[in-house]
């Protein structure tokens, strides 16, 4: 399978190149040439586990050998709690698809466990480094690190803003002890880091120098790697229920799992629904109301891996929304680059896109899902499932069962379910265990010299594997 950009200005590269390169050298994001058709292998595919499922759907999209991409793939999910890696769980009368059985207890460790270990495959094979420049508000951060500390040809720095962060995220992050990770805690916000990460990607001149790369979600690798829990839960939910036809309701912030899911149902998975739900960052839900997508301020909510205003893989769809026109694309990214608003016309029914719905929930409303959900049926689930659930159940639609996903265990907010049950019931072993051991993190001012010389003094050539840490 070969790569292009939504804005047409690369000529198509393989998947591994595409893994490298992430954001397209044209400023666009990268696409498989075509969605391949597997309507007629679902059958056969029905059944599978995991592992050999991921392996299936990811096979046409890979031109790795066989036999490597199925060790890749095994290794990857060898780290979840849970034998079945994404199980579902049936509760009042909808499914919840459970994402947060990996190492930092969010559905992100799904992909990143995979890019990690796709990396390091890929750099062994072409004799190259890679330095991973991240900033996160929490949960991406750590996830990151989890997915490539002790790998082999690949450093990880990710800022995060000093003291913004909960103390959980920072302990999860801080506490790895791996010589190729680096934590960087920045004097400023997280806008200021991801300022910082930005001027340093413009300058291609030091970015190829230092072989930086990202993991961000707009790598493809990732996108992949979430395709397959799409058809593993609604194999599940088809086997229990016997229905034909599912929905799914996604908690959204980069646009990056839904799409996953829009992939899951142009490959041919039954949905009929995917419903979009967002917390009051709600770009994405008054755009697939309203068709119109404009700009509003960040607000800080209790879901804070939702706090996002532009989403990043938003293009991806959009691609696809004008009828694959790179030249329609780019202009309309230009109207909202100049103006903050874009616009694309109804469909004839009257609909934005009829494959999805859209809602958001308020901090209030997230509370109150968290709470009734807990003591009406002793499930426990985190503000972003929660927001998930409230508009998922807004668009429920008889035989089409609606499978939310969970994408966080609850005791990564243990502050946020204390507000909404009035006790601490959300506990994990894995976050208990964090506060015992030892946290190691230097602390930066908020300066992109400060940072480059920071990664400069650790990276001393792209193909060497000096460190310096300070603890
Ligand atoms: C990142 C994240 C989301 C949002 O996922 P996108 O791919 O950005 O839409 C939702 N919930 C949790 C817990 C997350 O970490």
């Amino acid at each position: 399978m070969n790569y292009i950009s939504t804005r047409g200005g690369i000529d198509p590269i393989g998947f591994r190149d595409s893994v490298m390169m992430g954001l397209g050298r044209d400023g666009g994001l990268l696409l498989p040439e075509s969605i391949p058709d597997v309507s007629d292998r679902l059958s056969e595919w029905k059944d599978l586990p995991y592992v050999d499922l991921a392996f299936e759907i990811m096979k046409p999209f890979v031109d790795l050998p066989e036999s490597d991409l199925r060790e890749l793939v095994r290794k990857s999910y060898s780290a979840f709690g849970h034998k079945e890696i994404t199980p579902v769980v049936a509760v009042d009368g909808i499914y919840i698809l459970e994402l947060f059985h990996g190492p930092t207890l969010a559905f992100k460790d799904i992909a990143l466990q995979f890019v990690g270990n796709l990396f390091e495959y890929i750099l062994h094979k072409s004799n190259r480094w890679l330095n991973i420049l991240a900033a996160t508000s929490g949960d991406t951060g750590s996830a990151a690190i989890y997915g490539v500390r002790s790998k082999k040809r690949i450093r990880i720095f990710v800022m995060h803003p000093h003291g913004r962060i909960s103390r959980t995220q920072e302990w999860q992050m801080t506490s790895v002890p791996d010589h190729n990770v680096f934590n960087m805690a920045i004097e400023g916000s997280f806008d200021d880091c991801q300022e910082i990460m930005k001027t340093i990607f413009r300058d291609l001149d030091f970015r190829d120098r230092f072989s930086l790369g990202s993991v961000n979600s707009i790598n493809w690798a990732r996108l992949l790697a979430q395709i397959v829990y799409y058809f593993y839960g609604a194999f599940r939910v088809m086997e229990k229920t016997g229905a034909d036809r599912i929905r799914f309701s996604v908690p959204t912030g980069n646009f990056g799992d839904i799409f996953a899911g829009y992939l899951a149902m142009r490959m041919g998975l039954p949905v009929c629904r995917l419903v979009l739900a967002t917390n009051e960052n709600d770009i994405l839900s008054r755009f697939f109301n309203s068709g119109v997508y404009s700009l509003g301020n960040v607000k800080a909510t209790l879901s804070p891996s939702m706090d996002i205003q532009v989403a990043s893989n938003f293009e991806r769809y959009l691609y696809y929304r004008v009828g694959e026109d790179p030249v329609r694309l780019k202009s309309m990214i230009q109207a909202f680059v100049d103006t903050g608003r874009l616009m694309v016309d109804p469909l004839p029914d009257g609909e934005v896109d009829d494959m999805f719905a859209a809602g958001s929930a308020t901090n209030e409303i997230t509370l109150a899902t968290i709470k009734s959900f807990y003591e009406n049926h002793g499930y426990l689930v985190d503000p972003h499932t929660a927001v998930g659930i409230h508009v998922g159940m807004q668009h429920l639609k008889k035989d089409e069962p609606m499978v939310c996903l969970a994408t966080a265990h609850p005791a990564k907010f243990g502050k946020a379910i204390i507000s909404a049950v009035g006790r601490d019931v959300a506990r994990h072993p894995v976050i208990d265990g964090l506060k015992d051991l030892p946290t190691c993190c230097d602390v930066l001012r908020a300066s992109v010299q400060e940072v480059r010389e920071y990664l400069e003094e650790r990276i001393s050539g792209p193909t060497t594997s000096r460190t310096n840490r300070r603890c």
